[in-house]
């Protein structure tokens, strides 16, 4: 498979008056052509940070990389480019739907307009076809009535529409890597199912590349290929769909899954939270991240960050029970074996 993006010890940290915050730390992954690849977690787990990197969205300062971080597309060091050369990247070669368009699209200006703003420094297309460029895309994304809306506010759109039109815009440049950020978060669950449909139908019709980022395990299920789950700034396992949701290896991956609604659940089954808060990112703990809230914490937890633990090709977890002399347990059942 061809290998889009790489990136390798991933250090990202704000300064704040309160001190240093590491909210992504030592991140790896790549990602292929034409795969969808969810990350996963609770608010405030690093996620959203993580893939903001990769396109440097926060400002840097107060946000830095450590000396080791390294970012590749196509084989190129995203980190060692200025501002200008990024500018030529995102939304051309890697684009960002953010998770709320009535925040993300700007409400005094027509549709349209905005879509064709991706051309502005294209001096190849002339007017004409940078219209007929944003006709088009707004077709593709199932809009009927393009010419319609390309002259209309986002106002007068619906929630889903909104959406649409976000999911547009980060195509209209031809991307490799579009990176979803919790797109369907503000949208009822009819429009959802429409919205990830339309997201793994533009997958197949471009072969580009989607960075899924989400709390929601169901979105996962539905969407992707691979699967990452981060936890205090880390990612804690990683796998295929089949291996994070049927042969689970880290008691937070567990965790997540128990407090999902699953069509498989018994009667009586209750759904269980994960009780207890994440870690504190301006102090992370020295051991596992996990070890305050796991049921499983053993001594070692609290004192050394785990290894990752190779499960199976391409299934990978960072929690010490991994370790050949720890307890064998199931952690979908529980069951100590
Ligand atoms: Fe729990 Fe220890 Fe595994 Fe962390 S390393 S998830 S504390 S068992
Ligand atoms: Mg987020």
């Amino acid at each position: 498979m061809n290998k889009l993006l790489e990136l390798n010890h991933v250090t990202f940290s704000f300064k704040t008056y309160g001190g240093v915050v590491q909210s992504v730390r030592d991140v790896s992954f790549d990602i292929n052509q034409g795969e969808i690849v969810g990350v996963v977690g609770e608010s405030g787990c690093g996620k959203s940070v993580t893939c903001q990197c990769i396109l440097r969205l926060n400002p840097e300062p107060p946000g830095f990389f450590s000396e080791d971080s390294s970012i590749k597309y196509k084989g190129t060091e995203l980190l060692k480019k200025s501002e200008k050369e990024m500018r030529a990247i995102r939304g051309k070669e890697i684009s960002f739907i953010f998770q709320d368009p009535m925040t993300s699209l700007n409400p005094t200006m027509k549709i349209g307009k905005q879509i064709e703003e991706i051309f502005v420094y294209d001096k190849s297309l002339s007017r004409h076809e940078k219209k007929q460029e944003a006709l088009d895309i707004l077709s593709t994304v199932g809009i009927s009535d393009a010419e319609r809306r390309y002259g209309q506010y986002p106002h007068e759109l619906s929630g889903g529409m909104k959406q649409r039109v976000m999911i547009a815009m980060a195509l209209v440049g031809s991307p490799s890597v579009v990176i979803a950020d919790e797109p369907t978060t503000s949208l009822d669950v009819t429009i959802e199912a429409q919205i990830l449909d339309l997201l793994k139908e533009m997958k197949e019709k471009f072969n580009v590349s989607i960075i899924l980022v989400t709390h929601d395990l169901g979105v996962i299920a539905k969407l992707c290929d691979r699967v990452m789950v981060m936890y205090g700034g880390k990612i804690v396992e990683r796998g295929t769909v089949e291996d994070i949701f049927y042969h689970t290896k880290h008691p937070y991956t567990a965790g997540l899954l128990k407090s999902i609604a699953r069509l498989d659940m018994k009667k009586g089954e209750k759904l269980t939270p994960i009780e207890g808060t994440p870690p504190d990112l301006f102090n992370p703990p020295a051991g596992c991240p996990f070890a305050a809230r796991c049921e499983y914490c053993m001594e070692i937890c609290n004192e050394t960050f785990p290894e990752e633990y190779k499960i199976t090709q391409g299934h990978d977890s960072c929690c010490w029970l991994q370790h050949e002399d720890a307890p064998e347990v199931d952690l979908l059942s529980g069951e100590i074996k």
